[in-house]
């Protein structure tokens, strides 16, 4: 099946025409600062993958998308001449509430429950639910999916997603853990039981998905039933703008010292804190590895908080399982970086997870799923690629399928 994977954020829009049945990607595009002057847009075509670029100046997500159709359409590169050629739309959405369990044909009445959802990631679930709008108007025989970043954990116990605050704001406005990144923990966790040789379901597995943003999660027995992400993706770890977990009277604290409004602190907490707001160099990992290797210990501060709040939830979700088999470390820091690896798991030893120096280090080893624990290790660790696009594809192809 050819899928079209639109994964529309805030400020980009990720797309990838997606053939299912060789598992291989036809087209890739990134669309980059949506909605400002500085828009930009590349696409590329299997086999060579050659660039071209567009500028979209002032472009919303949708005039992105429609270009994209338009030159996948139009460009003798492309592997479809007409839109008909597509058999599904697997879109990805942050925020399914309480409402999304699993991935969900987007029928009118889920898009009708996806209306309620946008509150819970403004910034997000507007621009994919403007998507599937648009999509439905050019395509409306081809069926679109709903891969839900929270669906993965609709499985915790209320007392893992409930908050310590008065019941009328969940029983009022459902304030209550929804989790993220679900798609990559719920996939983290399938390889790693892949890996051991082991059925999922016996297994209990600590998910660390360390990329940009961060969560980590208890799956036991397959089932999400804690994760660091709360209402919101700003909960949890220290992550690469985002705060992470505070005292929430740092936030009054601040606005009544500063004159700051809700939306300046939006802000601060969203896109000013973290690894850059620490470090005061960058967001990016590999920047501040960089600058903390010469000598710059704003850097190295950044490093050390980033690790000894991951130490901390693996800890705390240790606590929260009957056992834990096996760590899983995934996304562009978790799959990539020896050297955090390595400070990670050099404080977790006396948990019974021991690292191999040999396993751990990258040489050669990118993209491969590997378990990197010495053999005896009571707790291994493991380490997997995720492919978020290809992912959404296989969902979408699945379900699908069954509706045929
Ligand atoms: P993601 O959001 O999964 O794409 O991950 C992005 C983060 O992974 C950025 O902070 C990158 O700096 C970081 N990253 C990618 N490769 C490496 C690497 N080799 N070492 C350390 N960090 C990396």
């Amino acid at each position: 099946m050819k899928i079209l994977v639109v994964n529309a954020g805030s400020s980009s829009l990720k797309s990838q025409l997606i053939e299912t049945d060789g598992k291989v990607s036809q087209m890739k595009c990134l669309a980059e600062k949506v909605g400002t002057p500085e828009c930009t847009m590349s696409i590329s075509f299997a086999p060579d993958f050659k660039k071209m670029r567009y500028k979209m100046e002032g472009a919303s997500v949708t005039q992105c998308l429609k270009r994209l159709l338009d030159v996948m359409v139009d460009d003798p590169e492309s592997p479809i001449s007409g839109l008909g050629q597509i058999d599904a739309i697997g879109n990805r959405i942050v925020a399914g509430g309480e409402h999304f369990s699993k991935t969900t044909i987007i029928d009118e009445e889920a898009r009708k429950l996806l209306d309620d959802c946008e509150l819970l990631a403004p910034l997000h679930n507007p621009p994919a639910d403007a998507c599937i709008d648009m999509m439905h108007e050019l395509m409306p025989n081809t069926p679109q999916a709903g891969v839900f970043d929270t669906a993965f954990h609709t499985t915790m116990p209320p007392k893992a997603y409930l908050y310590p605050l008065p019941m009328r704001y969940y029983e009022e406005y459902r304030i209550r853990r929804y989790g993220a990144h679900g798609t990559s923990h719920r996939y983290a966790a399938q390889q790693a039981a892949n890996l051991m040789g082991r059925p999922l379901r016996d297994l209990g597995l600590i998910t660390c998905h360390l990329g940009n943003g961060g969560s980590i999660t208890a799956v036991n027995h397959g089932k999400s039933i804690d994760t660091t992400m709360g209402f919101t993706p700003l909960e949890g770890l220290m992550m690469g703008t985002r705060s992470g977990s505070i005292d929430p009277a740092i936030i009054t604290y601040i606005m009544r010292r500063e004159g700051k409004t809700f939306d300046d602190m939006d802000e601060i907490l969203n896109r000013e804190s973290g690894i850059l707001g620490v470090s005061g160099i960058s967001s990016d990992m590999r920047d501040v590895l960089d600058a903390a290797e010469g000598g710059n210990e704003r850097a190295q501060l950044a490093i050390d908080m980033y690790v000894y709040r991951i130490q901390k939830a693996i800890g705390s979700f240790y606590a929260a399982m009957t056992k834990t088999d096996a760590v899983v470390m995934t996304a562009g820091i978790g799959e990539n970086s020896a050297k955090l690896r390595e400070r990670i798991f050099a404080g977790l030893a006396h948990m019974g997870m021991i690292l191999d120096k040999e396993r751990n280090d990258v040489t050669g080893q990118i993209g491969v799923n590997r378990i990197i624990s010495i053999d005896d290790s009571p707790i291994k660790i493991c380490v997997v690629t995720t492919d978020e696009e290809m992912r959404i594809a296989r969902e979408t192809a699945n379900l699908v399928s069954q509706m045929a």
